[in-house]
């Protein structure tokens, strides 16, 4: 017995360079939370178990690289039920974005004081593996980068543009509150810019490290939303997420990734990630950057929200978020820049808000409602389901969820189903048609702005690191997902 599991009858979809665009028939040999043999017919009596594929697509675990884990909810929660959510949608890292502030901990301090507080909360509950990405919120924690990245393995970093100006919602009567800085501290610009020089000082200390060392831009510009916002409330024409989409207009996120962009050429930082751009002029700006700064080496996000609704067809107002979902022309203008190669990576950006703290006293008052929600587990079922149609091969499918956030954040183990990788992979069956319904979802969010929506591939099954965390739709076993420490294997 060289393997103590292996998995026949399947269609392996493997995104690196050598693999076929629609999968390969091969059997997969794991040991020790590994793969160790991906090859055609290996023996049977190989292996101590062997697992029937039924004939299903088996694609690289999801590397869901944008989560917000105990935003609105305590972590500790949130690391068990939406990691749960995640399994179901064949997520099996999930990264998760932490800050200092209102929400998440409700705490400020240095993050030496913070993160063992937020590592502690999630051990132990997780279903998936996961890793934090940490947003410098004052001039302490910019000193504190370089024992971030070697001392708790967090190599990669946030700035939120329009937070200085704009709070989280877009109408917040706590705005002096909201971030909890140290007196005479602002976030703004200039803070941006010292943040940038701190990491790209961290790159030039710990050279074989910088490699997996970014910052990820949160790119909206607050005095056009805030401006955006009294005008289009004043007008009253607009409501619904039409309302909320014109209130933080697509040009103010044009603007924040032009100024992103020339902050990262002036403090000579080169790994700079541009999230969730949600607009034609978002990425067009961002594309225009890109061969302006051609030393800047650029990743672009897009989500699967921004992907598959707009603000005609989610589901009511539970489609708040920030960027905010666009119109249809911004929908298929993300899906072109896609099929071009423009686009690095697809996230979900996961933030469960459950009914009662999402709405406000009036329920359809868009302004009054949070920001964000969850949709982790259609990820990847409705990036195929979408791709699909569209002419989006499954290698590719694997290269936006799972192997192109891996290479960039340090998941050196993570990302391909190949021998010496993570065993973390799922099963996907590409002819099921099924309804989207919050009700049958893991996540403890009872809306989904999805709800509705008719989907043509689904997960049945899910491995972390060769265990088996989802069953034929079913969560099994006890949480066994890990705090990953990046760059992996240092
Ligand atoms: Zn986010």
């Amino acid at each position: 017995m060289s393997l103590q599991q292996l998995v026949k009858n399947v269609v392996v979809i493997r995104p690196e360079a050598d693999g076929a665009p629609d999968g390969e028939r091969l059997d997969i040999g794991i040991t020790d939370g590994k793969f160790v043999r991906v090859e055609s017919q290996i023996p049977a009596e190989e292996a101590e178990t062997v697992i029937d594929g039924r004939g299903l697509l088996a694609f690289p675990g999801v590397v869901d690289a944008h989560q917000h884990w105990g935003l609105y909810n305590p972590l500790a929660d949130d690391a068990e039920t939406e990691s749960r959510a995640g399994a179901q949608g064949g997520v099996t890292t999930a990264l998760t974005y932490m800050r200092t502030g209102r929400y998440y901990l409700n705490r400020s301090g240095p993050y030496a004081e913070f993160l063992p507080v937020v590592l502690e909360s999630a051990g132990g509950r997780s279903y998936i593996d996961y890793g934090f990405h940490l947003a410098p919120m004052m001039r302490q924690h910019i000193e504190e980068i370089p024992s971030l990245i070697e001392d708790f393995g967090v190599t990669s970093f946030k700035i939120f543009m329009f937070y200085g100006g704009h709070g989280l919602h877009g109408r917040s009567a706590d705005q002096d509150q909201f971030l909890m800085l140290p007196a005479g501290e602002r976030y703004d610009l200039a803070h941006f810019e010292f943040v940038m020089r701190g990491i790209q000082e961290a790159r030039e200390k710990l050279t074989d490290l910088a490699p997996h060392v970014s910052l990820s831009l949160h790119c909206e510009t607050a005095e056009i939303m805030s401006a955006y916002t009294e005008m289009v409330e004043r007008d009253g024409t607009l409501s619904g997420l039409a309302a909320y989409s014109a209130s933080r207009p697509p040009h103010s996120e044009a603007l924040a990734v032009t100024v992103a962009s020339f902050l990262a050429d002036e403090t000579g930082l080169p790994n700079i990630n541009l999230l969730h751009l949600s607009s034609r002029k978002a990425l067009a700006a961002a594309m225009r950057m890109a061969s302006t700064f051609p030393h800047v080496d650029f990743r672009r996000e897009v989500t699967i929200g921004h992907l598959l609704a707009d603000v005609e067809t989610a589901h009511g107002i539970g489609g708040k978020v920030n960027p905010p979902l666009r119109s249809r022309e911004d929908v298929e203008a993300l899906w072109s820049y896609l099929l071009d190669g423009a686009v690095d990576w697809v996230v979900s950006d996961h933030a469960c808000c459950k009914d009662e703290d999402k709405f406000g006293d009036d329920r359809d008052d868009v302004f009054a409602a949070r920001s964000g929600f969850g949709g982790a587990e259609y990820l990847l079922p409705g990036l195929i389901s979408e791709g699909r149609r569209r002419g989006l091969s499954y290698q590719r499918i694997a290269q936006l969820t799972s192997w192109n956030p891996a290479r960039r954040f340090g998941l050196t183990g993570k990302g391909a189903i190949a021998p010496g990788y993570d065993a973390d992979f799922c099963l996907v069956d590409p002819m099921a048609t099924w309804t989207v319904r919050a009700e049958d979802s893991f996540s403890a969010q009872d809306y989904s702005p999805f709800e509705g929506f008719e989907l043509t591939a689904r997960v049945t099954d899910t491995w972390v690191r060769g265990q088996q965390v989802l069953d034929r739709g079913n969560i099994v076993g006890s949480p066994q997902g890990r705090y990953v420490s990046r760059p992996q294997g240092r």
